[in-house]
C-alpha cells in the first residue's frame, strides 16, 4: 500500500503529465478581487525602487564627513517633507530637516536620526558619527526600473498584491480557477435542509469539501449526492467530469453498495491507486477517467477532509497553473503520549498551542473518522507515522495545520 507521501507525489507526477502542453484560461481582473489567485503574466517594475534616494527616518540630511569630529553643529537651510520637491543642494557646514518618505537632497549622503540631535533655531549639534549613506535607502536598490518582480504561475498574497500596486499594475491575468466537481454519494444522505430520518445523515462532505476547495483556490462545483445505484451514480460521475477534476466522497470501501469503484472503472478509468496507508482515509481512490483527474475519497467526514488535504490539494495548485504546495508539517512536543495500534499513519484531531515560543501539540479525545465534533475542536493533525506507533510525553513530532486555522 502506498504511504501518503508516494501517494502525494503519484497525484502530482499523473496531473503533471494531464496539464502538460496545455495552458489554462486567463482573465483579466482587479488586483483588490486576486488575492489567492495565480499570475498568469510576469509583473515588472515601472521605475527604479525607490525611484530617489528615500530617507528613512525622520532627522537631518548631512554630509557624513562634515560629522568626523564632535561634536559638529551645522547650519540648518532647510526642511524637506515626504513628497516635497526640494530642489536646493546641501553643501559643507549645512545640513536639512527632512522626514521619512522624502527625497534624500543633492550634497547630503546620510540621514541622522532625530532623536540623535540637539536642534535649535537655525542650527542642529550632533554627537554621534553617522556612516555614509545611513539611513538612505539608494534609488534602485530594491528593483531596477524593467526588472521583472513576479513571475506567471505565482500566487497573489498580500504581499504580491502590493507590489502589483506599487508598480501601477492595476488589472493583472490571472488562470482561471480551476473548476472541481464535487459528489457525494450515499442512500443515507440527504439534503443539509432537510430533516432526516433516524437513520439518516445530512450532507455535511459537500459542505467540508467545497469550503477546502475555495481554501485551496479551486471553484467548487457542487452536484449533489449521488444515491448507491450504478446509473445514477454513471450519470452524475458523467456531469462531473464535464469540471476540471472529479471529487467524490463515500461508497470505494468494501460494503456491497460501495460502487464508485466499479462505476468509474466501467466508465474507462485508468487507477493509479485505491488505497493509502493512512488513517482516517485509506480507501482513498484516485484514477483519470477522460482525461480528468477523480478522487474517490471515503465518506467518513474526517476521512474526506484528510484525503482531500493530503491529495486533492496538490492536483488543485498544478491544474490552477502552479507549482503544488508543500504539506506544510511542522513539529511540535507532544503533551501527552499517544499510542496507536493500526500500522499506518495517523492523523489525529489535535490542538497546538505556543508556550514561550515551543509548539506543544495534545491529541483530543475523538470517536474515530466520523467525529466531526471533535475535528471542530482542533487546530491541527497530530501525525503518528506507521514507523513510530508510540511516541512519549515530552518527544518531539509532527504536526500538521488545518488549513486556514493556523
Ligand atoms: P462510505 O465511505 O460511503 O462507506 O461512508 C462512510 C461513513 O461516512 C458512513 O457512516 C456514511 O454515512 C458517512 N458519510 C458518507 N457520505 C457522507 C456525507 N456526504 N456527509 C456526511 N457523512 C457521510
Ligand atoms: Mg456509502
Amino acid at each position: 500500500m502506498l504511504s501518503f507521501t508516494d501517494a502525494r507525489l503519484k497525484v502530482e507526477q499523473v496531473v503533471r503529465a494531464l496539464v502538460a502542453g496545455y495552458t489554462a484560461q486567463a482573465e483579466n481582473i482587479e488586483i483588490t478581487a486576486a488575492l489567492g489567485r495565480v499570475l498568469a503574466q510576469e509583473v515588472a517594475a515601472d521605475r527604479d525602487y525607490p525611484p530617489f534616494d528615500r530617507s528613512t527616518r525622520d532627522g537631518f540630511a548631512v554630509r557624513a564627513a562634515d560629522l568626523a569630529k564632535l561634536p559638529a553643529t551645522l547650519k540648518l537651510i532647510g526642511e524637506i517633507k515626504a513628497g516635497d520637491t526640494w530642489t536646493g543642494t546641501v553643501g559643507a557646514g549645512q545640513c536639512v530637516q527632512i522626514m521619512t518618505g522624502a527625497a534624500a537632497p543633492a550634497g547630503a549622503d546620510a540621514v541622522v536620526m532625530i532623536e540623535h540631535t540637539r536642534p535649535s533655531q537655525a542650527e542642529v549639534t550632533f554627537e554621534r558619527v553617522v556612516q555614509r549613506d545611513q539611513n538612505v535607502v539608494l534609488r534602485g536598490s530594491e528593483a531596477q526600473k524593467g526588472q521583472k518582480l513576479l513571475s506567471a504561475g505565482q500566487r497573489l498574497g498580500y504581499a504580491e498584491l502590493a507590489l502589483s500596486a506599487q508598480v501601477g499594475a492595476a488589472c493583472v491575468e490571472v488562470f482561471r480557477r480551476p473548476r472541481v466537481a464535487l459528489l457525494s454519494t450515499g442512500d443515507e444522505v440527504v439534503a443539509i435542509d432537510a430533516q432526516p430520518g433516524p437513520f439518516q445523515i445530512r450532507n455535511s462532505n459537500c459542505v467540508s469539501l467545497a469550503a477546502q476547495a475555495e481554501l485551496a483556490g479551486a471553484e467548487p462545483v457542487a452536484l449533489g449526492n449521488a444515491p448507491d445505484r450504478v446509473e445514477d451514480l454513471r450519470r452524475m460521475i458523467q456531469q462531473g467530469l464535464e469540471a476540471d477534476a472529479l471529487v467524490l466522497s463515500g461508497g470505494v470501501s468494501m460494503g456491497k453498495y460501495d460502487l464508485v469503484e466499479t462505476v468509474l472503472r466501467e466508465l474507462g478509468t485508468e487507477f493509479h491507486f485505491d488505497a493509502v496507508a493512512i488513517r482516517p482515509g485509506r480507501p482513498a481512490v484516485f484514477g483519470v477517467c477522460r482525461g480528468k483527474p477523480v478522487f474517490g475519497l471515503p465518506g467518513n467526514p474526517v476521512s474526506t477532509m484528510v484525503t482531500f488535504e493530503l491529495l486533492v490539494v496538490p492536483a488543485i495548485d498544478l491544474l490552477g497553473g502552479t507549482a503544488p504546495r508543500p504539506l506544510a508539517l511542522f513539529r511540535a512536543k507532544l503533551a501527552k503520549a499517544v499510542k496507536q495500534k493500526a500500522a499506518l499513519t495517523h492523523f489525529l484531531p489535535a490542538r497546538v498551542t505556543w508556550e514561550v515560543g515551543e509548539a506543544v501539540v495534545e491529541e483530543l479525545p475523538w470517536q474515530g473518522s466520523g467525529d466531526i465534533v471533535a475535528l471542530a475542536q482542533a487546530n491541527c493533525f497530530l501525525v503518528v507515522r506507521e514507523s513510530r506507533l508510540e511516541l512519549a510525553a515530552g518527544e518531539w513530532c509532527e504536526v500538521l495545520p488545518r488549513r486556514g486555522m493556523l
